[in-house]
């Protein structure tokens, strides 16, 4: 049985890049399209299975050739096929995305069949989610799929972790946030959760505190390449970033809250687990692409290695130092 249920998007990402974002109504002209695969859930879940850990992954795809591609990717990312549905009331998930020179971007999104991803869809599964030790859910699916499951895997006695992302203006009811064991913003999504700025790890912690108070067991703040903070009710963890060469960002978010995910459900207590997130999210910025830029288990050993950071304990059943 898979240990950790992802439960989200996936996307075919259109990516050009720009001398310049383009303002209203212009148009600028720039280099070759690339197509690749990501949308939040398949990065999350391509970041815990390179982990090693066993994935399940149940999501929704377009029966289009963009849904072609994505299967075979997440195929290829050895996702089991079985809760990987393809509707043909939507089309494929896309983003379309712009990148200039400094690695700035805009992006317009088009959830396709993401929003047909209902309860009931993942009522059909639940088996995968009856097998798991950790639920993994973000909010490019529809709410109300996220709070099913969310009080599934609670009423089950799962672990959940809820990555709160993308960022929304609308704050997270409270009866949704009681039912997160993790809850995984970054600096702007804490901001908008909790109505603050959060620029430092003084603001972070508060934040993280903030969100304790509203009913979440964990709050992990990430802090881009200062690393991350879990603030619980037993206290407060801080991991510091590893140094790497950034080239993109993107998909450094998902690749954490995937690794953490894999991590909790190996049974690293949360200072190993934000540890093996934040070299994971590192490595993913020294690549470009989403799902492509997922780093494998070797590779975030070698990391922890030679930056001589280890986790503490047993947990790491077949990781060699
Ligand atoms: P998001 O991608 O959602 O904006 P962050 O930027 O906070 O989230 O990145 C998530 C994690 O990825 C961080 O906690 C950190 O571990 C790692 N990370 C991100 N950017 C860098 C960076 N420039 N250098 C090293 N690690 C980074």
């Amino acid at each position: 049985m898979a240990t950790v249920c992802v439960i989200g998007s996936s996307n075919l990402d259109f990516t050009v890049s720009v001398p310049r974002l383009p303002g209203v109504g212009e148009t600028v002209s720039g280099g070759t399209l690339v197509t690749s695969p990501g949308g939040k859930g398949a990065n999350q879940a391509v970041a815990a299975r390179r982990l090693g850990a066993d994935v399940a992954f149940i999501t929704l795809l377009g029966a289009d050739p963009m849904g072609d591609r994505l299967a075979a990717a997440l195929a290829d990312a050895h996702l089991p096929a079985g809760p990987i549905g393809r509707t043909s009331e939507e089309p494929t998930g896309v983003a379309l995305i712009a990148v200039d020179p400094e690695g700035r971007n805009q992006i317009a999104v088009a959830p396709g069949a993401n929003h047909r991803l209902t309860a009931n869809h993942v009522r059909s599964h639940v088996d995968l989610l009856a097998g798991a030790e950790v639920v993994l859910l973000q909010l490019e699916t529809p709410i109300d799929t996220v709070r099913w499951a969310l009080a599934e895997a609670r009423r089950r006695g799962k672990r959940t972790v809820l990555n709160p992302a993308p960022a929304r203006v609308l704050p997270l009811p409270a009866d949704l946030l009681r039912l997160v064991d993790y809850l995984t913003p970054n600096e702007t999504e804490a901001g908008l959760l909790t109505e603050r700025e959060v620029r430092s790890v003084d603001d972070a912690e508060a934040a993280g505190r903030a969100l304790v108070a509203r009913g979440v067991s964990t709050a992990v703040v990430t802090l881009g390449a200062e690393g991350a903070i879990a603030v619980g009710a037993t206290g407060v963890v801080r991991v510091a970033g590893f140094r790497v060469e950034a080239i993109d960002t993107v998909g450094a978010g998902d690749a954490f809250s995937g690794a953490l995910a894999a991590s909790l459900a190996a049974g690293a207590p949360i200072e190993d687990a934000l540890l093996v997130a934040c070299a994971t999210g590192g490595l993913t910025c020294t690549r470009r692409g989403a799902v492509d830029a997922m780093p494998t288990r070797e590779e975030v050993v070698a990391l922890m290695k030679r930056n001589d950071r280890w986790p503490s304990s047993a947990w790491l059943k077949g990781w060699t130092r």
